[in-house]
């Protein structure tokens, strides 16, 4: 197949033509992080204007890079959600009218799916697999039996990694996106604050982090009120560590648990050091087979959505000029 994929979730305005789920033709990404790092965080808003402003030249310049043009393409793909329900709404209009003035199928991508399908276009998905996702709204682990076929086994319970990290960087002052950050500096301190770790339940697959991210603030808190020196890398360093054993030791759990030799891991925080090498140390003991998209493909873009789109496409999938954005879709129903 050929798709035109276009995504709109959050702050990133892309767009991208995928043959075949796996063959990226090309893939436009205009971001808007500028913008958003002088306000500290994505402002909604502001968000939807500015997808509004370059959508179409970023539809038009996927097209034009990939030498083809809407009557070559089989299909439109579109991010239905989750994300910011202004933000999306500006992709599924987009997507809805050319699909309607050029007579072609509508095909609804779950976001969560299209970040783990980037790994797709790297190195063809091999089942069973665990899927490790974590990104600014989500921490999640997702067993897959087949293509399409996602089981959620365990998720945050409160605040998602990314969103951590960047509250954490906020506490320290650092700029927004403060995940870069801290990771940076985590490798240039040591592990001083002895955070705490957090399992929850024995053989939960669940995360939590509010209470990490509390522990952080109460520690700079007394360390400031005693007058005694705050030293970021070092707390980048112990926050880090904390983030990374917790995730990688349920993330080993799963595999073992559910005897599978793949893992993929999805989501902006998947560029983190310290994470990418703890998770290639533990595959390699256990002789796991473990993807990590390069850093462009892990962040927000539309290739990850075309590879989706194209078993979506295959099974016959299809949305109708009724399509709307949705700002919390359940994964699973997927199929
Ligand atoms: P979602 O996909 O859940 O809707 P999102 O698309 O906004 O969320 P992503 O773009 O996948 O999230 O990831 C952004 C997050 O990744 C931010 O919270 C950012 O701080 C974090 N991040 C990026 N690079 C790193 C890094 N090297 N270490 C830690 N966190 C990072
Ligand atoms: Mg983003
Ligand atoms: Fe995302």
């Amino acid at each position: 197949s050929l798709i035109l994929s276009i995504e709109t979730s959050c702050d990133e305005t892309a767009a991208s033509v995928i043959k075949n789920g796996n063959e990226i033709i090309s893939n436009e990404v205009v971001t808007q992080m500028m913008t958003h790092k002088k306000f500290g965080g994505v402002v909604p808003e502001v968000a939807s204007r500015q997808h509004v402003e370059v959508m179409t030249q970023v539809i038009d310049e996927a097209l034009k890079n990939a030498n083809t043009s809407m009557e070559e393409i089989d299909a439109v793909a579109v991010t239905e959600g989750p994300g910011l329900i202004g933000a999306l709404l500006i992709g599924v209009a987009s997507a809805k009218a050319l699909a309607f003035s050029h007579q072609k199928p509508l095909i609804p991508v779950h976001h969560i799916a299209g970040h783990i399908y980037a790994n797709h276009l790297i190195q063809p998905l091999k089942f069973p697999l665990i899927a490790l996702i974590v990104s600014g709204g989500h921490t999640e682990l997702i067993y897959m039996k087949d293509h399409l076929d996602f089981e959620i086994i365990g998720e945050t319970r409160d605040d998602a990694v990314g969103e951590a990290y960047d509250k954490v960087a906020r506490t320290i002052g650092l700029p927004y996106p403060g995940g870069p950050e801290i990771d940076r500096l985590a490798q240039l301190g040591e592990d001083t604050l002895n955070f705490p770790r957090v399992w929850l339940e024995k053989d939960s697959y669940d995360f939590s982090f509010s209470g990490l991210k509390s522990a952080v603030i109460n520690t700079l808190h007394n360390k400031k009120q005693k007058n005694e020196e705050i030293v970021s890398k070092d707390v980048a360093t112990s926050f880090q560590n904390s983030v990374v054993e917790v995730l990688v030791g349920k993330t080993i759990s799963a595999i073992k648990e559910y005897n599978v030799n793949e893992l993929v891991v999805a989501g902006g925080v998947a560029a983190n050091k310290g994470l990418r090498e703890a998770l290639q140390k533990n595959c390699q003991d256990l002789n796991i087979n473990l993807t990590i998209p390069p850093l462009n493909l892990c962040t927000d873009n539309a290739a990850m959505i075309g590879s989706v789109a194209h078993f979506l496409y295959l099974n016959g999938k299809r949305a109708d000029m009724r399509l709307n954005g949705r700002s919390s879709i359940d994964i699973e129903m997927t199929k």
